[in-house]
């Protein structure tokens, strides 16, 4: 059985590039019938918080990707926190003590800073010198009978090659001698980071390895502690980078980068899944929108592209229009009407006059923001840009004042009020008409620009009865909304 996990570290916000890991690990899950599992690795205990790790799970679950194994619902090899599962790590590291695997070394903190020092100025990486690998166990015993508590450090061995067959990179080995003897277990106890992940990969039975190209380094310490705790080792697989579109590690600079931001801009979780899988992997087609079982159907990981993606909002902005235009009709006049209320203003967005505006802009729409940008100017017009309007204009010639004059004091009286609760246009118009000596489209193409600053739209009469006039809500710098 395949199985898969994310394995985030709880110290901010779930970005695009960890979302992409997620996914590309779900999507395997599910293509493969397999389980995907969710780990929170939260060793670094000065930068974890429990507000990011909920953070991160709900925007795991905003994305729609869910897990069989988790920190909130457990799991038959739990617990799934690192801070929860400190006794495994112990007993594990004192095990490869005993079997003189690793060894407790008691350097301090000014040692180990001048091999750093020492590295430093011959220009080379920083390697612990060895100092207590070959202490015998008199001098370990002094050091414990003085109070020292040591580290505990893993016995890398001199000169030996250890290769893996990447799935995205392919065959991708070190020499064990670019390494020092590493932590495991800090002085304080707080086990180091590549031996909790092998650890945990090994004992919940990952199957595959699926995580980004920044990871690829620490294989090499992962691998030895699989191969000396006797573990089977996974497939790995390390996904490029993604980049901005210059090209650059993509960073906040670049506008949003969270998960969360994208949601909070009004995209739909679908389209977002659908993008973050184009970032490093094609089906090999030329297809670009997929509904999501169409990804999981199709998903495979040989198809994992090793050179870097650009994360490109504008494609993102055009995925998110594919999704949007190809939702059925009934849930899109509700997500927009929604968002008409919420973010328009407007008292209610619903029946049939307002599904009428949402098919007529839609085509224009990439975001559902965009749907409302769409749709106010057509339900409602601040007087004065109005008027100032060239399309106004051209009427002024036309003796628009008595026109203006008769709206604004409609407007003052509550008339207008009155005729959009009674849906009275009709006969209001009709009054007007007679009352100024106008009629046809010199009375309702004027009208129409006064309340909507536009030359064409949707029926005046109607528009006038979805506003908020008449219940007090007039907002200042408009006359209608
Ligand atoms: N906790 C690591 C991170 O957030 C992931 C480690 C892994 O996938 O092996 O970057």
């Amino acid at each position: 059985e395949v199985r898969v996990r994310f394995a985030p570290s709880p110290t901010g916000n779930l970005h695009v590039g960890g979302a992409r890991s997620a996914l590309f690990n779900w999507l395997y899950a599910k293509n493969m019938g397999g389980k995907f599992i969710l780990r929170v690795e939260d060793t670094d205990t000065a930068r974890s918080t429990r507000e990011s790790e909920e953070a991160m799970l709900r925007d795991l679950r905003w994305l729609g990707l869910d897990w069989d194994e988790g920190p909130d619902i457990g799991g038959p090899h739990g617990p799934y926190r690192q801070s929860e599962r400190a006794s495994i790590y112990k007993e594990l590291a004192d095990k490869l003590v005993d079997e003189g695997v690793a060894y407790p070394c008691f350097c301090t903190d000014e040692e180990l800073e001048k091999m750093r020092e020492e590295a430093e100025a011959k220009k080379l990486p920083p390697k612990y010198n060895g100092k207590w690998k070959t202490a015998s166990a008199e001098e370990v015993q002094a050091a414990f009978d003085a109070g020292l508590t040591p580290c505990y450090r893993f016995r890398v061995p001199e000169n030996q090659i250890i290769a893996i067959k990447d799935a995205v990179r392919g065959k991708v080995q070190w020499n064990t001698d670019t390494l020092g003897d590493f932590v495991l277990l800090r002085s304080n106890g707080l086990p180091v980071y590549n031996f909790c992940v092998a650890v945990d990969d090994a004992m919940m039975k990952i199957t595959h390895v699926l995580r980004a190209e920044e990871h690829l380094p620490n294989t090499l310490r992962q691998m030895l502690v699989y191969k000396a705790l006797g573990f089977p080792i996974p497939q790995f697989g390390h996904m490029s980078l993604i980049l901005a579109p210059d090209r650059s590690k993509l960073s906040k600079r670049h506008g949003a980068t969270s998960v969360g931001d994208f949601q909070k801009q009004g995209f739909l979780a679908n389209a977002m899944v659908n993008y973050l899988s184009l970032l490093g992997w094609n089906d090999g087609s030329e297809k670009e929108v997929y509904t999501i079982p169409e990804l999981q159907e199709a998903f495979a990981i040989d198809r994992i592209n090793k050179s870097p993606a650009v994360f490109d909002k504008v494609k993102l902005s055009w995925m998110n229009g594919q999704h949007l235009q190809g939702l059925p009709e009934a849930e899109l006049n509700v997500l927009l009407g929604e968002a008409l209320v919420e973010q328009g203003g407007f008292k209610r967005a619903d029946g049939p006059f307002v599904e009428g505006l949402i098919s007529t802009v839609l085509d224009k729409v990439e975001l559902v923001t965009d749907a409302v940008e769409e749709i106010r100017p057509l339900l409602g017009y601040p007087l004065e840009e109005c008027l100032e309007s060239k399309p106004a204009q051209a009427f002024v010639e036309d003796n628009l004042g008595e026109l203006v004059k008769a709206v604004l004091e409609a407007h003052e009286s509550g008339e207008l009020a009155r005729v959009a609760q009674e849906k009275d246009w009709k006969g209001w118009t009709k009054g007007l008409g007679k009352e100024l000596g106008r009629k046809g489209k010199r009375l309702f193409m004027p009208l129409r620009i006064l309340i909507t600053g536009r030359m064409q739209g949707p029926d005046v009469g109607e528009q006038l009865s979805l506003l908020s006039i008449g219940e007090g809500e007039v907002v200042e710098e408009g006359l209608f909304m």
